[in-house]
């Protein structure tokens, strides 16, 4: 998994999916029946905020660069998209109202390879059949090009109109036919939040193009082309929320993710947007979410995060033909997807603390700053914080989460070779039989850890070797059998969460008072460690205070 720490500029990464889109204009054919019945069929238009999602996306599509949104009482009077992209010829304009005419698709092992929106020709369809429905629209402006109008499904007018290269779409009086449905649609601030919404997804999928929104003839939002998904961002949003976010990229052969995470320190009760993007499909995935707060860890506590998360992988991995509205897709591994995530958001997030630590400034004992008054820099507080200063201010390590990562990425890798220290007094311990059945499942894995230890009689265990540099008293010993019951039989975790329970308890507790020698090895046995910032748990181990920090809490600066 390779991290870059310099931010990419994200238009190169969007510039790359823009250019596997087709630009060779193709025809709109009706879809063959075989591939007909291939589509998942359902309700697409629903509100206004459907009709604008369809619509901005055809713009996309269409290569835009320049898309304006308008809308009237909320969507419920009118919906127009203006783009400048590359229009329809009249032939194409009267087919793409049919149902299933596309010219984004011809056959069924095309679906594999979807990088457009669209794929199934039927929301121009099905916004016709609904409301009263104009398009105008021109290829070349050397030419007329074309308006046609349609009502309730049917063609009314087809005629010639005078406009540039691209595309307009109006939608008028939505669900006039079904006054039920039109009935049921929520107020007018209702339904215009969920348009902006809507359109500012497609802001931050597509940067590089220009979006207008304006409401009742009002402007709401301008952003000019060109920007980058940060420039979006601030945008969009709250300047200081955005501020707070952490941005990095993380690829792997089959699958890249880009994004913006809250730094879990800022995070809050509440958030203001999370939102992932697969293949810059705004969808909605339990298992993307739930890998991210996965990646956080505990330090989250019971806040969420603001997080935007750009997925990218390979069309042919990526089911979207599951949801009538596209917005649920499937990845075809997902408990790949979901370890991937949870993974790059811990690396990600973990990279950025080290980044926060000016790189030399802790990793080597000399940048420890000594003085002549204090015979040594390291203090114990509460025999249980390590206190130490550096250049720019200090640090305090807490010692137990310390030595718990120490001894767990120790632990992880011992599976090649433990490496243990014989105990002078080996413990003993009865076990239940729950206890003793696990224990005897674990024993070998246990083991291979560095735990040793054999039956002495009915169920009664000795311990006579446990891993290197842990401190396992008797009540440790007791304890750490008693929880293996506890952890889950899930065989790919299985490992990992025996490794989590060595390390905690064979960790140095809280309240137990180190030498200095001590500290000093703690220290940097944990600058050693692939993580050193946060626990096996997720919990942070250092926290820095600047001087800066300092003279800002004393009035200073
Ligand atoms: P789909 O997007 O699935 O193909 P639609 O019903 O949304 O189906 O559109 C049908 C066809 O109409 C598209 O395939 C495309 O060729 C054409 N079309 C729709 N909107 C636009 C637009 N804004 N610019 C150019 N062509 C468009
Ligand atoms: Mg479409």
């Amino acid at each position: 998994m390779g991290i870059r720490a310099v931010p990419v500029f994200p238009a190169v990464f969007w510039g790359v999916i823009r250019d596997k889109m087709s630009t060779k204009r193709r025809p709109v054919k009706l879809l063959p029946e075989e591939v007909v019945s291939r589509i998942a069929a359902g309700e697409v238009i629903l509100r206004p905020a459907s009709v604008v999602k369809e619509l901005i996306e055809n713009a996309l599509d269409a290569l835009a660069r320049q898309i304006k949104v308008e809308v009237k009482a909320g969507g419920k009077n009118l919906i127009r998209v203006v783009d400048d992209g590359i229009g329809m010829t009249r032939e194409d304009a009267r087919l793409a109202v049919a149902r299933y005419a596309t010219s984004k698709l011809e056959t069924v092992d095309d679906l594999a390879r979807i990088w457009s929106y669209g794929f199934r020709g039927e929301a121009l369809a099905a916004i016709a059949a609904v409301s009263r429905l104009t398009i105008e629209t021109n290829t070349d402006e050397t030419q007329p090009g074309t308006r046609l109008i349609v009502e309730g499904g049917e063609i009314k007018e087809i005629s010639e109109a005078v406009r540039a290269q691209g595309t307009t779409v109006t939608v008028r009086m939505l669900f006039f036919n079904l006054p039920v449905r039109r009935a049921f649609l929520r107020s007018e601030n209702y339904e215009f939040r969920l348009v902006a919404e809507v359109f500012r997804n497609y802001c931050l999928a597509f940067p590089q193009v220009g979006f207008e929104l304006l409401s009742n003839e009002r402007p709401v939002l301008k952003l000019p082309p060109g920007a980058s998904v940060k420039e979006r961002l601030e945008a969009l949003f709250d300047k200081s929320m955005v501020q707070g976010l952490v941005e990095f990229r993380i690829d792997n052969p089959s699958l890249s993710l880009y994004g913006f995470f809250a730094d879990p320190t800022q995070a809050r009760g509440f958030y203001e947007i999370q939102q992932v993007f697969f293949n810059r499909r705004p969808v909605r995935s339990q298992i993307v979410t739930r890998a991210v707060y996965d990646g956080y860890g505990p330090i989250l506590a019971n806040r969420n995060p603001d997080f935007v998360v750009f997925l990218e992988t390979d069309p042919s991995r990526l089911d979207v033909n599951i949801h009538p509205t596209k917005q649920e897709v499937r990845f075809t591994d997902e408990r790949f997807l979901f370890d991937f995530i949870s993974q790059a958001v811990r690396k990600g997030i973990g990279r950025h603390y080290q980044d926060k630590i000016p790189a030399g400034e802790f990793f080597q004992p000399e940048n420890l700053v000594r003085d002549e008054s204090t015979p040594s820099d390291f203090w114990q507080l509460h025999n249980s914080y390590i206190l130490a200063q550096v250049a720019s201010g200090y640090v305090i390590v807490d010692q137990h989460a310390a030595h718990e990562r120490i001894l767990y990425e120790q632990v992880r890798v011992q599976r090649q070779g433990p490496s243990s220290q014989g105990l002078l007094f080996p413990i003993t311990v009865d076990l239940n039989a729950e206890e003793f059945e696990v224990y005897e499942q674990m024993q070998e894995r246990l083991r291979a850890m560095g735990l040793e230890s054999k039956i002495f009689s009915g169920r009664t265990v000795v311990v006579d070797a446990v891993p290197a540099g842990s401190f396992m008293g008797k009540d440790e010993v007791r304890e750490l059998f008693s929880e293996l019951v506890q952890v889950s039989s899930d065989r790919a975790s299985i490992d990992d969460e025996i490794c989590k329970l060595i390390a905690c308890k064979g960790a140095v507790k809280a309240g137990q008072r180190l030498t200095t020698e001590e500290m000093q090895s703690l220290i940097n046995r944990l600058f050693a460690c692939q993580e050193p910032y946060f626990c096996p748990h997720g919990r942070p181990v250092i926290i820095r205070v600047t001087l800066e920090d300092l003279e800002r809490r004393f009035g200073r600066i």
